[in-house]
């Protein structure tokens, strides 16, 4: 069992800085990261989260799609640690969809982002990886990705008409769409 860190909020300036590599992937310290990252998304009901928002100022983040009471439609999949991450191409299709952010809780937001990305990334054994994600885990993906720049996705919402409380989004969006 692993220790679960804290989740910074919006407002922390720690939230608005670029992140910085990370040069030795096998130190204790940055696997140590990486698993308290993993039971901080699970224990949170995340479907991602950047080493940023536990205060640690590294490119690092975690992508963990799978249902659960925030995200009840999202598709399964092992949690990802993704090291040094980088976007190497995108589809032109911008679609919008809801997201909401561990550090900014209480809040969604309607967010344009790539329907298809390809990535190349370090995983925690320090093998290169190449990957196309699309749909909600590009989503995912490109959000966290923010992160390690210094942007949170209310920065990307085109209108205050395209933001809700939580309360609005699954009493409107989640019972809307799961009785389809
Ligand atoms: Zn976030």
């Amino acid at each position: 069992m692993t220790e679960s860190t804290q989740v910074i909020q919006l407002g922390n300036p720690l939230l608005r800085e670029k992140s910085i590599p990370v040069e030795d992937i096998h130190a204790p310290s940055c696997q140590q990261l990486i698993d308290n990252l993993i039971t901080t998304v699970v224990r949170t009901d995340g479907v991602g989260i950047a080493a940023p928002q536990v205060a640690e100022n590294y490119r690092l983040l975690i992508v963990a799609s799978r249902p659960n009471p925030r995200y009840p439609h999202a598709p399964k999949m092992e949690p990802t640690p993704m090291i040094n991450p980088e976007i190497i191409a995108h589809t032109g299709e911008v679609v919008k969809g809801w997201e909401g952010c561990l550090s900014v809780p209480g809040i969604r937001g309607l967010v344009p982002r790539y329907q298809t990305i390809e990535i190349a990334y370090n995983d925690r054994h320090g093998k290169l990886q190449k990957l196309e994600l699309t749909d909600f885990v590009a989503r995912i993906f490109q959000h966290e990705y923010d992160h390690l720049e210094g942007i949170v996705f209310l920065d990307r919402v085109e209108s205050t008409y395209d933001m809700m409380t939580e309360a609005e989004y699954q009493q409107r969006i989640v019972k809307n769409s799961s009785a389809k």
